[in-house]
């Protein structure tokens, strides 16, 4: 059964571009000649390190061990010989340290018939040691480990697969829905049998309608009884929490799942396979052939652009992510990680700082705001130096969404200042 879900307060819509989400079939980016693997890919402690300089790594071989209750495995993405162990920076500014694995040997699954494994003999514990084991985190840029999420405790009121990917120009996650539908729904059977949920719902894109046809008939196949709930195509309604205030699931025991974690998920379980790809989308003007790619953990960046066809000017900026939340890069030798979701290139005129003028009092990013806050009262106290007063007026409860930078006429990077703590960037200069 299909529901139309109506407008919550707040949020933007700026120009979306997913255009390249018509493009059939998501196409294997070509196997980088060196990964560059980050032990922090997930939202808890590092993995801890189990290679060294100069061992032989076989693909999908465990390199880093969870560490600690919110980590994650990580595991090598190709085959070949362990070069160095450095620290990195990564988008964001997190440090940590990465198995740099130079090309070699043979591919132990690449190339080879899968072989699927039966799930539905396996008991909970075993289902949940292969979904820990595998390395699995949600893969929409939160990096919670997805085991976390799925073991059997509280009952669970409402399961949602999300597949509300709000970020402007991105289409990973629609591309997935098109191609690993009976995948996915696989999945949200596996998570059923583990946590139990009252209801089960995938909410979607009011724009992604014309999936819903061939999603309710594979659904119907597999045995899944799963509702889909059309959200409207308005920044940021993906976010989790959201997502589940329009469902009305707002209890703390609902669990929600990105379709990319779930078709990892499936993945780990049916395939026994250790999250060492994920699909993304590389788009932006000077991007030459915008694609949804399935790409190795640990690809350089600028190996991307290549493979889209190469940039057809410099550009001005790199982001990490989507237009509205993602990150600037400085180097195009930056890996892909477990949750980088997309990779936008700007021109030179796109990327261009605006003037910051003085606050007019429009009001304007209150009506932006989805969470209730009041942008222009907290600029006004931050700007003070009154952050204990801005924390009390709900600066804490800010998620840094953007909708008040981008919606604000004078060009004031509101969101950015909330979200360094309050500290302020250089005086006219906007980075949404
Ligand atoms: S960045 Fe923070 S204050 Fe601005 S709209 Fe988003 S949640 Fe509200
Ligand atoms: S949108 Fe900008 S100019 Fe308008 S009230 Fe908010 S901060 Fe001030």
């Amino acid at each position: 059964m299909t529901h139309e879900k109506s407008l919550l307060k707040g949020g933007v819509n700026p120009p979306d571009d997913r255009s390249i989400s018509r493009i059939p079939c998501i196409a294997n980016a070509l196997v980088p000649p060196c990964a560059v693997i980050p032990l922090l890919q997930h939202a808890g402690s590092p993995a801890q390190c189990i290679v060294k300089a100069g061992d032989v790594v076989r693909e999908g071989m465990l390199i880093g061990r969870a560490e600690g209750h919110s980590s994650a495995n990580v595991h090598a993405s190709i085959p070949g010989v362990v070069t160095a162990t450095p620290e990195i920076t990564l988008p964001g500014g997190l440090i940590s340290t990465a198995v740099v694995i130079e090309l070699g040997g043979e591919f132990d699954r690449s190339g080879r018939r899968e072989k699927i494994h039966e799930w539905e003999k396996l008991s909970a514990q075993d289902l949940l040691a292969r979904i820990r084991s595998a390395g699995v985190v949600g893969l929409g840029g939160g990096g919670v480990p997805a085991h976390l999420k799925l073991s059997p405790g509280a009952a669970v009121p409402l399961l949602v697969a999300n597949g509300v990917e709000s970020e402007p120009s991105l289409s990973a996650d629609y591309a997935l829905l098109r191609e690993r539908t009976r995948q996915i729904a696989e999945a949200l059977r596996i998570c059923g049998a583990l946590i139990k949920p009252g209801r089960i719902v995938l909410a979607l894109r009011d724009d992604s309608r014309d999936l819903v046809p061939e999603i309710e008939s594979v659904f119907r196949d597999c045995g899944l009884e799963c509702a889909i709930a059309l959200v409207p195509s308005r920044y940021p309604r993906g976010h989790e929490q959201l997502v589940l205030s329009l469902l009305d699931g707002r209890s703390a025991a609902s669990v929600v799942m990105n379709v990319a974690t779930l078709n990892a998920i499936w993945d780990a379980v049916v395939l026994e396979k250790p999250l060492i790809d994920r699909v993304l989308t590389i788009v932006g003007g000077p991007v030459a052939r915008p694609r949804n790619l399935k790409v190795r953990i640990g690809t350089r960046i600028g190996d991307l652009f290549d493979e889209c066809g190469g940039l057809s000017t410099e550009p001005g900026k790199v982001i990490v992510g989507g237009p509205m939340r993602g990150v600037a890069i400085g180097s195009l030798d930056t890996p892909v990680t477990k949750w980088t979701t997309g990779i936008m290139a700007f021109s030179s005129a796109e990327s261009r700082i605006r003037r910051e003028w003085a606050c007019v009092r429009c009001g304007i990013c209150i009506e932006a705001c989805p969470w209730g806050l009041v942008p222009a009262r907290l600029h006004k106290l931050i700007r003070m130096g009154d952050i204990e007063a801005a924390r009390r007026e709900g600066l804490s409860r800010c998620t840094g969404c953007g909708c008040c930078a981008f919606a604000c006429p004078s060009h004031i990077p509101l969101a950015s200042i909330f979200t360094s703590g309050g500290a302020l960037p250089p005086a006219g200069e906007v980075t949404r």
